[in-house]
């Protein structure tokens, strides 16, 4: 009998890429279906357009009875539109994006009935959101949570809904979900980095960070993904075979775009216009079947919840094309795995990218300023930053040797560190005017406009300096960038605080110029933060040794990274800038650590399952034919038929030999899990799943996968890597 996984190879090799019509210009429908300034124009009285503007731009509160207004102008766009419902979009500790749809249509008393939406709906709901994660602290409070209206994120409509972007948090004012801390974090830094920027221009009155996301992901056609139990339930193999032909040749990278895939690019596109998420690139990854798509930067709250909505996207588009994305971070062994580079930088108001070098000595003293406290958060903070971008899936990635290592450090580029050597020597004290001139003509003065150092731009670092803005290259593929973005803006945004206090002081004690002030506490930073700083090959071993020397974190699991989040000094740098308290910190970790174990659980049990029930029956057939053939070879060839039948003979000791290790394998993992649930302490389990049960899966994996090479092909059921990395 023809197993399902022939079935779905033949689906899908009958597949006809789907017909994508697009509109004449994208630019034309770019923001269709998003309540932005030229729909508020439209739909909002003077008044409210300008209360929810001024709630955009400075934060200002709006006035409950102008919400009246403003929902009203929402709900007619909104129906206008073809929407039927609304619903509070929130992004709860899950890592998906949550939504609870409710009906615009009410009845009224005499049988009649309207559409209704009143402020009140708009501006607070209460889910009923028991089951999210809360890390306690709704069990602790004897409180529940409700969703609040975030304005600096516009409303959407997706399908028939219209969407308002929410914090989620608890009624003790807790947050429960990724956004609260971030929007929290964001303000930080801009009264921080304002403060600072206006060393240099007094008009700057803002400074928004800015990120620009990069999203990897593979594809595998959903017939194919539907005959692996590992890719339906975990969104990554758990065993197969590598292929012969990987990525080795490189001819996936950059290549032309295979017509079905560029068709689900396009459709998905085009879906994102209307959204308005602009997305600008899309391409072939290095690993078979793996792609990207990337956005122009946005204000990096609007970038974070346009990711989280874009991949919730791109799964549903991806049904139409009849492909199951994987955002995995490690779908395959042997191949590539998937990140999400988060280009980050800072804007202010006046229109100047505060990373950016500039045009005069000026404009480079602001960006060297921006550039070194970035290097000096990153040197004190590593162990938090690496912390944030720890989860059960990005473990497979971070040290793996194509993906950055889980130390965390900086490039900046041969140019740039010509110029911080040269910096380092400025004189302790007042600067005399020759030094000064000296330096502004040839040093800070030196520093091109366009700074890309194409010839040693370093895939290998984690957090790259490239032109004009960081790139945070070790964020997981399936992460919210709202974590790693809320521990990054919070520590610069410190840094900048401490910079700020410094630099004052040596021009009110020590009654220096500014400028002599500045270069003064520079160079102290340049020689503190010089351990971040790496221009080598991050992926060899040579670098995890002398990282050790520098006294670099190098936690390579999920468990022992996230203790940084709970230290003490995380909790002081979170509670000083009111980002996050200490029990919205523990909660968090709390919640982290068993979303570790209860994936790796799931793994297990996955593992176990397609073990005894896909690999060993499959594998006991084959023997079965074998057996039998042996026993014919005995009837045709009496004692003599050992000659012919050596090598069954051999294969059927195989193929036990590696049955009773499986069975083995997964006797005793099961015995671990169990050890494992009954420990209490939620990071104790956690490391208990990492160190204990965890390994097995290599063990069992490893027989599983000589078996797939034994057993012949037409009874095996698992699609194999080939199949799942080459079919187009
Ligand atoms: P790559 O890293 O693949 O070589 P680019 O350097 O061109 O590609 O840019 C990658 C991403 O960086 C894009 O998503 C882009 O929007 C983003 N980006 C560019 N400038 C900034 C900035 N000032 N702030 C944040 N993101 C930026
Ligand atoms: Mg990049």
């Amino acid at each position: 009998m023809p197993t399902m996984r022939f079935f779905a190879i033949k689906e899908t090799f009958n597949r006809v890429p789907i017909k994508i019509t697009e509109p004449e210009r994208r630019s034309a429908v770019f923001g269709k279906n998003v309540f932005n300034e030229a729909a508020m124009r439209q739909y909002l009285t003077k008044q409210s357009f300008t209360s929810v503007m001024d709630a955009v731009e400075s934060g200002k509160k709006i006035e409950r009875s102008m919400a009246d207004h403003i929902s009203t102008g929402m709900k007619e766009w909104a129906i206008a539109k073809g929407a039927t419902h609304y619903t509070h979009w929130f992004q709860p500790l899950t890592g998906a994006t949550a939504e609870k749809h409710d009906a615009f249509f009410e009845t009224l008393e005499n049988g009649q009935s309207i559409e209704k939406f009143g402020g009140g709906q708009l501006v607070q709901q209460e889910p009923d959101a028991s089951s999210f994660p809360n890390g306690g602290i709704r069990n602790t409070f004897e409180a529940r949570g409700y969703t609040a209206w975030d304005p600096t994120s516009p409303a959407f409509i997706f399908g028939t809904t219209l969407c308002i972007p929410t914090v989620f948090v608890a009624y003790t004012g807790e947050a429960l979900d990724y956004k609260t801390p971030l929007l929290r974090a964001l303000q930080v830094m801009d009264s921080a980095a304002t403060d600072v920027a206006k060393y240099f221009d007094k008009n700057v009155t803002k400074v928004t960070a800015t990120l620009g996301w990069e999203q990897e992901y593979f594809l595998v056609d959903k017939a194919l993904a539907a005959t692996r139990p590992d890719i339906s339930l975990a969104g990554r193999t758990l065993l197969g075979h590598s292929s012969a032909k990987g990525q080795q040749l490189d001819d996936h990278y950059f290549g032309s775009i295979p017509e079905r895939v560029l068709n689900y690019m396009r459709d998905l596109e085009g879906e994102c216009m209307l959204l308005g998420i602009p997305v600008k690139t899309r391409h072939n990854e290095v690993a078979p079947n793996q792609f990207e798509l990337a956005p122009i930067f946005e204000e990096t709250n609007l970038a974070v919840d346009h990711n989280s909505l874009l991949m919730d996207v791109m799964d549903k588009v991806a049904l139409r094309h009849n492909f199951k994305v994987l955002f995995h971070e490690k779908p395959f062994a042997g191949v590539n795995g998937s990140g999400k580079h988060n280009n980050w930088s800072l804007a202010t108001n006046t229109g100047v990218n505060l990373l950016g070098p500039g045009s005069t000595p000026m404009k480079n003293l602001q960006f060297l300023t921006f550039f070194i406290n970035t290097l000096m958060a990153v040197n004190e903070y590593e162990e938090l930053l690496r912390a944030s971008i720890a989860s059960a899936s990005n473990d497979h990635r971070l040290g793996a040797n194509e993906a950055p290592p889980a130390i965390i450090s900086a490039f900046i580029g041969s140019q740039l560190t010509d110029v911080l050597d040269e910096l380092e020597k400025v004189t302790n004290g007042k600067l005399s005017p020759q030094e000064k001139t000296d330096l502004k003509l040839n040093v800070v003065g030196k520093i091109p406009e366009i700074l890309l150092d194409n010839t040693d731009r370093n895939r290998t670092s984690p957090f790259a300096f490239t032109g004009n803005k960081f790139e945070l290259r070790a964020v997981g593929s399936s992460a919210n960038c709202a974590n790693p973005m809320t521990v990054l803006n919070a520590i610069v945004a410190k840094q900048l605080i401490d910079f700020k206090k410094k630099v004052d002081s040596l021009i009110k004690d020590k009654k220096m110029k500014k400028d002599d002030a500045i270069f003064n506490v520079l160079r102290e930073y340049i020689k503190e933060s010089k351990r971040i700083r790496f221009e080598g090959d991050g992926y060899g071993e040579a670098w995890e040794k002398e990282a050790k020397k520098r006294g670099l974190s190098n936690h390579k699991t999920t468990p022992e990274a996230l203790k940084a989040k709970i230290s003490k000094k995380s909790i002081a740098l979170f509670e000083e800038l009111g980002i996050m308290s200490k029990v919205e910190l523990e909660a968090r970790h709390e919640i982290e650590v068993e979303d570790y174990s209860l994936r790796i659980q799931i793994e297990g049990r996955i593992l176990g399952d397609i073990a005894r029930n896909h690999v060993i029956p499959t594998a006991i057939r084959y023997q079965n034919i074998l057996i039998k053939n042996v026993q014919g070879l005995k009837e045709i060839y009496g004692k003599d038929f050992k000659k012919h039948s050596q090598e069954q003979m051999q294969l059927i000791e195989e193929i036990s030999a590696h049955i009773s290790n499986i069975n083995k394998g997964i006797t005793d993992m099961i015995e671990e899990r169990k050890k494992a649930n009954k420990i209490e302490n939620g990071e104790k389990r956690a490391f208990a799943y990492c160190n204990e049960v965890k390994p097995y899966f290599e063990i069992i994996r490893y027989h599983c996968d000589k078996l797939e090479l034994l057993v012949d092909d037409e009874i095996w059921p698992l699609t194999k890597y080939r199949e799942l990395l080459f079919t187009k």
